[in-house]
This record gives structure tokens, C-alpha cells and sequence, in this order.
């Protein structure tokens, strides 16, 4: 680039062009356009040139430039069309220290001008630093068929509106109220009703897009609990109300898939140990795209988000792509699973601590503290755990478990087809199997229903297994 564009600040400042013939008409016409003070010296002028004098709009002074004669001047144009008066008035002008320009002699010139697009206060300026100006006029007139003659109207009133529009965040929203602005309404508002529309225009826009902002894309993950819709916190219940999105686990029930709005998009993104299931990263992936789309994301899992839901990877992909996000707590299996049988998860002199464990985890079946596990009294509510219930009674025996250690199998807790299977350590694969249990099922070790219970909806048989 041998020529640096720049616009100059030319308002009230001198311009002298020395020349009145054609050349002179030509580039006069540009200046005209600018609010700089344009005096013209030439012994004779074209009659545009007394025509603009006449108008007051330049000054012509009847004679040869002199030296002095571009004091001040912040351009020079040399348009004599005679390269004997252009070359000595471009050097009266450097003497006096003005930027020059020879019109067609580029080597001689200081600067030079471009094509121009005049959308006051939009402006474009097409150079080619003479190599093709036939390129240049294709561009400009390209350019002037492209962009709307409403456009320096459009930006004029824009540019008075840019303090309101601060109300906007800086970046994404305020980009985007601008080119619906430009690009949309306004052109369509000024051709309807011309530049008295567009200020109530702008207004308008502001205020949709300001309440488009403050619905941004979000993403709340909540607990939906143990299946029954009862035992949804009302969070819970406003969220899915609200939600444009529900993204939800295979264990969430249909009644409360039932509770989103009507034109909520609901997508079942399940996940389920050894079988079929959605890769993790296709549902962040998910929640995070349908979140920049300015959605309410609604991620449903089944008990407490928090409890064996890989909340963390989805909550860091919110946070890695600026989503904003909240947890809503649910009633998480295993306090569904001991409210059936009427136990406490932790009980004075009994157990000061519980374990929440998982039967396998991403590299099988998972391995825990067994010695710990196996003392007496131990209270654990075993996670994903049908499929591991062998190996898990292999390990706990192996490491000194009391063969006798009571243990409950409570498959879909909390919703109408509950099961409660109470057996002990030593049969539990066993009953495991023999019970068929094909929902959910929880794994209570050191708990059996508690005994005379008489509200419990236990099946008897099972107990007895
Ligand atoms: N976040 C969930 C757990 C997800 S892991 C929670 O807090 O409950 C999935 C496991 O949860 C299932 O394999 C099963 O062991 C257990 N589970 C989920 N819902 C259940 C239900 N209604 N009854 C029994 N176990 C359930």
C-alpha cells in the first residue's frame, strides 16, 4: 500500500484549487460536498465555477496563483490541464505548506483522491493508486446500486440514537440492534413514512431488543426427583414452565415431561449404563447451542442434578461458552428409596455417615472402599447397581461383611409401580435376579424395611424373598 486512506477533518478549513476549466470543475465538484473554504484562482472559470461563486459556495480570485496564495491551505489541487502552470503552482503550494495534488500525475502528487461513495455521514472511498480506475468506477457504481440512498438518513438519525442504544451490552446485542436498523426496519420505516419515522423507530427497536436481552439464552439444570410429580420442588415446576428447551435423562417420567409448556421443545438426550445412550459431549453440546440461540434450557435429570448426573462437565461447558446457568436441587433416589421403607439414611448410634456409591462407573464396574463398606452398621445407597450386585457381594463378603447384613432393593421408588425387595448380603445377587427388576432400582446396603410398618405399600411376597 503506497497510499494510506484517511479521512481528513476538513470543516471550515482552506482548500485552493488553481485552475477553471474542466479538470478544475471536476474535482470542485468533490470538494463542494465537504464544509472546508474553497478559494479557486484562475484568470478565467467555467461557468459552473461563477455559478458556485455566485452562490456563495467558493471563492474565485481573477489571476495566476502568487506566492502565499495556499497559506493556510490544508489541500492543493493543481488543475490547469498545462504542466507548465500545474508543476510551478504545486511548487508555490509546497512552498506555503499544503498537501498537493496534480490532478492525473500521480508521481507528482502528495495525495491523491479517491472514488466515492457519499452516503454522508457514510462514506466510501475507492482507490486503486492509479493502477485501474477503470476498476474503481465499477466498484462505485456497484456500490451506489448496493447501499441504500436512505442510508446517510439512516445514519445520521443512528448516530444521534447511539447514547440511548448503551442501554444495550456492548458486543453481540448491540450489533445486533444495529444491523436490524440498518439492514431491516429502517430502510423499510423510511420508505413508508421518510426520516420523520425513524427516531420512533429506533425506540421501538430498543425496546425489543432490550426485552430479547433480558430473556438471553440460559440454562437451568434441575432435579427432577424420583419420578413421582409430586415431589418436584416448586422450582422445578417453574422452570420446566418457563423452559423454551427441556433436554431430560431417560429416567424422567412422562408425567412430568407432561409439565413443561405446550411449545417447549423437548428432547430426550438419555443416558443409560451399558446400553444405548447419547455421548456426554453431544449433550453439553446441545444445552450450550440451544442456549446461544437465546433459549431457557431446561436440563431435566432424574433425582438430584448433583447425585451421579455429570452436572459438572455440563455446567463447565455453560461457563466455557459465557452461558449463564443454576441448579435447582432434587429429591435424589436414595431418599425416595428409604422414605418407602420407612428408614433414616442415618440413624444415632447406628451410622454417623452414608455413602452414596455407584455401581459402575465409565470403566466398569466401579471399585470402593470395601473395608469400610463392610463394617457393621454401614449405610450405603447404591447408584446403578443391578448389573454390579454380584461383584459387589463378592467384594463386601471378601472383605469380612456379615453374610446376614440386611439389604433392600427398591426398584422405581416414588412412583406407582414401586417394588421393595428386602433381602441380606448373602442371597442378594441371587433375589437380584430372581425379582426381574427392570426400572430403576436402588441397591440399600445395612437397611432392611422397617418391621411392623403397617402404611407401607411393601409387597409382602418380595419381602419375603
Ligand atoms: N441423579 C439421580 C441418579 C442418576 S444415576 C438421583 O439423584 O437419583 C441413575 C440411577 O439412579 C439408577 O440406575 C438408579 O440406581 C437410581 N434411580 C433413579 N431413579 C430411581 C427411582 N425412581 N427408583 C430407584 N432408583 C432410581
Amino acid at each position: 500500500m503506497k497510499h494510506f486512506p484517511i479521512f481528513m477533518a476538513v470543516e471550515g478549513r482552506r482548500i485552493v484549487v488553481s485552475g477553471g476549466g474542466d479538470a478544475a470543475v471536476a474535482k470542485l465538484r468533490l470538494l463542494l460536498k465537504t464544509e472546508a473554504r474553497i478559494t479557486v484562482f484562475a484568470e478565467d472559470v467555467a461557468d459552473e465555477i461563477a455559478a458556485w461563486e455566485a452562490a456563495g459556495r467558493l471563492s474565485v480570485v481573477r489571476r495566476p496563483m502568487a506566492p502565499g496564495d495556499a497559506m493556510c491551505a490544508a489541500l492543493f489541487y493543481a488543475a490547469n490541464d498545462d504542466a507548465h502552470e500545474d508543476a510551478r503552482v504545486t511548487s508555490l503550494a509546497q512552498a506555503d505548506g499544503a498537501l498537493t495534488n496534480w490532478v492525473d500525475n500521480l508521481e507528482s502528487s502528495q495525495f491523491i483522491t479517491p472514488a466515492i461513495v457519499d452516503r454522508d455521514p457514510v462514506t466510501v472511498a475507492i482507490g486503486t493508486e492509479g493502477a485501474a480506475p477503470v476498476l474503481a468506477r465499477t466498484i462505485k457504481a456497484d456500490l451506489e446500486e448496493r447501499l441504500p440512498r436512505a442510508l446517510g438518513t439512516l445514519a445520521r438519525v443512528g448516530k444521534a440514537f447511539r447514547k440511548a442504544a448503551e442501554a444495550l451490552p456492548m458486543g453481540r446485542a448491540r450489533r445486533a440492534f444495529w444491523s436490524d436498523y440498518y439492514t431491516v426496519t429502517g430502510p423499510e420505516v423510511f420508505d413508508a413514512e421518510g426520516e420523520a419515522g425513524l427516531t420512533p423507530e429506533l425506540e421501538r427497536l430498543l425496546d425489543t431488543h432490550l426485552a430479547r436481552e433480558s430473556q438471553q439464552g440460559r440454562v437451568t439444570f434441575v432435579g427432577a426427583g424420583p419420578g413421582d410429580p409430586e415431589l418436584l420442588t416448586m422450582k422445578a415446576r417453574r422452570a420446566l414452565h418457563e423452559a423454551d428447551v427441556v433436554i431430560h435423562d431417560r429416567l424422567v417420567t412422562a408425567e412430568i415431561l407432561e409439565l413443561a409448556r405446550r411449545e417447549a421443545t423437548i428432547i430426550d438426550m438419555g443416558k443409560e449404563g451399558f446400553g444405548p445412550s447419547t455421548p456426554q459431549e453431544d449433550i453439553d453440546a446441545a444445552i450450550v447451542a440451544h442456549a446461544q440461540d437465546g433459549a431457557h434450557v431446561v436440563r431435566l435429570k432424574s433425582g438430584d442434578a448433583t447425585v451421579f448426573g455429570r452436572l459438572d462437565e455440563e455446567i463447565e461447558a455453560c461457563i466455557a461458552a459465557d452461558v449463564g446457568y443454576s441448579v435447582v436441587p432434587g429429591i435424589t433416589s436414595a431418599s425416595a428409596a428409604v422414605a418407602a421403607i420407612g428408614q433414616s439414611l442415618t440413624r444415632r448410634g447406628r451410622n454417623a455417615s452414608v455413602r452414596l456409591v455407584t455401581g459402575h462407573d465409565v470403566k466398569g464396574y466401579a471399585d470402593q472402599d470395601w473395608r469400610a463398606l463392610a463394617r457393621p452398621g454401614e449405610v450405603a445407597a447404591v447408584y446403578m447397581g443391578k448389573r454390579a450386585a454380584r461383584f459387589l457381594q463378592g467384594r463386601l463378603l471378601m472383605h469380612g461383611a456379615d453374610a446376614a447384613t440386611p439389604v433392600t432393593l427398591v426398584e422405581n421408588a416414588s412412583r406407582p409401580n414401586q417394588r421393595i425387595v428386602a433381602t441380606t448380603l448373602a442371597t442378594l445377587a441371587s433375589d437380584l435376579d430372581a425379582a426381574h427388576l427392570d426400572g430403576p432400582a436402588l441397591i440399600l446396603l445395612g437397611l432392611a424395611p422397617r418391621e411392623g410398618a403397617q402404611t407401607l405399600n411393601i409387597v409382602k411376597e418380595e419381602i419375603a424373598l
